[in-house]
């Protein structure tokens, strides 16, 4: 009986000791996100083709690129017709030109061209003031009228960003009321997320744990020249990639993946 309870007792310790040390491999592995191996798990977004009208809405100048700058490349090369809203004139620090003359550098690289691309202007920082918020749906909505999109692209309602997750706020009322179009969301700010950040173009994107029940997301795996031509476009956006904001400068970065990831509401 002695014997029984300390062998037991061995082994219950032994098996604390276990999972503290696989829960801290975890944790310092910075298990945020799924890990990379799980990559082929995951879906992956059909191509757009040449009956698609994808519309891609951008809180700011440079979302656009980081979140869709592969899925653009391949709807301009497919021939679908492609147009880019920019919700707010991105002038929080006072840079409203210059990022606008960034826009038209970046996605020119993309295969845009200045007239697919459409400024509403609203104050960077305040898309979400209610004021402010319902010109916008009136305004995207009759954007959407006008364009009748089969595909609607922007950030999710989860991001952090309050422009960022009124966007998706917005996307995701017109899509119940305005028309009918398949919404691929990306995600840009989320705490601890991408993983790992900051520059690492080999690796994968994938979406943060703390996402995975509410969405199906699905990858859009991109060719070698599309990756390095979205880069590019992230490059041009010189404002945002400075040296003298390398926090901003690693996020930009983070989004030079082998991917674009996108999130797809359960139905
Ligand atoms: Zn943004």
């Amino acid at each position: 009986m002695y014997n029984y309870w300390r062998t037991n007792w061995k082994k219950l310790i032994l098996g604390l000791i276990v999972a503290a040390g696989i829960g801290l491999g975890l944790y310092l592995s910075g298990l945020d996100t799924l890990p990379q191996a799980s990559f082929s798990l995951l879906g992956s977004i059909n191509s757009p083709t040449s009956a698609d009208r994808v519309l891609v809405i951008a809180p700011h100048q440079d979302d656009e690129v980081l979140g869709a700058g592969d899925y653009i490349q391949r709807a301009v090369s497919a021939g679908a017709k492609v147009e880019v809203v920019f919700a707010t004139d991105g002038n929080k620090h006072g840079k409203k030109e210059i990022r606008h003359d960034e826009a038209v550098i970046a996605d020119a690289k993309l295969g845009l061209t200045e007239d697919q691309l459409i400024f509403f202007d609203f104050p960077d920082g305040e898309l979400s003031s209610k004021t402010e918020y319902d010109q916008f749906v009136v305004r995207l909505g009759d954007e959407i009228k006008n364009f009748q999109p089969t595909i609607v692209i922007t950030t999710l309602i989860e991001d952090e960003h309050p422009d960022h997750a009124a966007s998706g706020r917005a996307v995701q009322t017109l899509s119940t009321t305005v028309a009918k179009f398949t919404t691929l969301f990306f995600l840009i700010h989320s705490d601890r997320y991408p993983r790992p950040i900051g520059d690492a173009s080999e690796k994968y994107l994938l979406p943060p744990l703390k996402l995975t029940d509410e969405y199906d997301w699905e990858v859009f795996v991109a060719s070698t020249d599309e990756q390095t031509r979205k880069r590019a476009a992230i490059n041009s956006y010189r404002s945002q990639i400075s040296l003298a904001n390398p926090i901003l400068r690693q996020l930009l970065q983070s989004f030079d993946r082998r991917n674009e990831l996108f999130a797809k509401a359960i139905l």
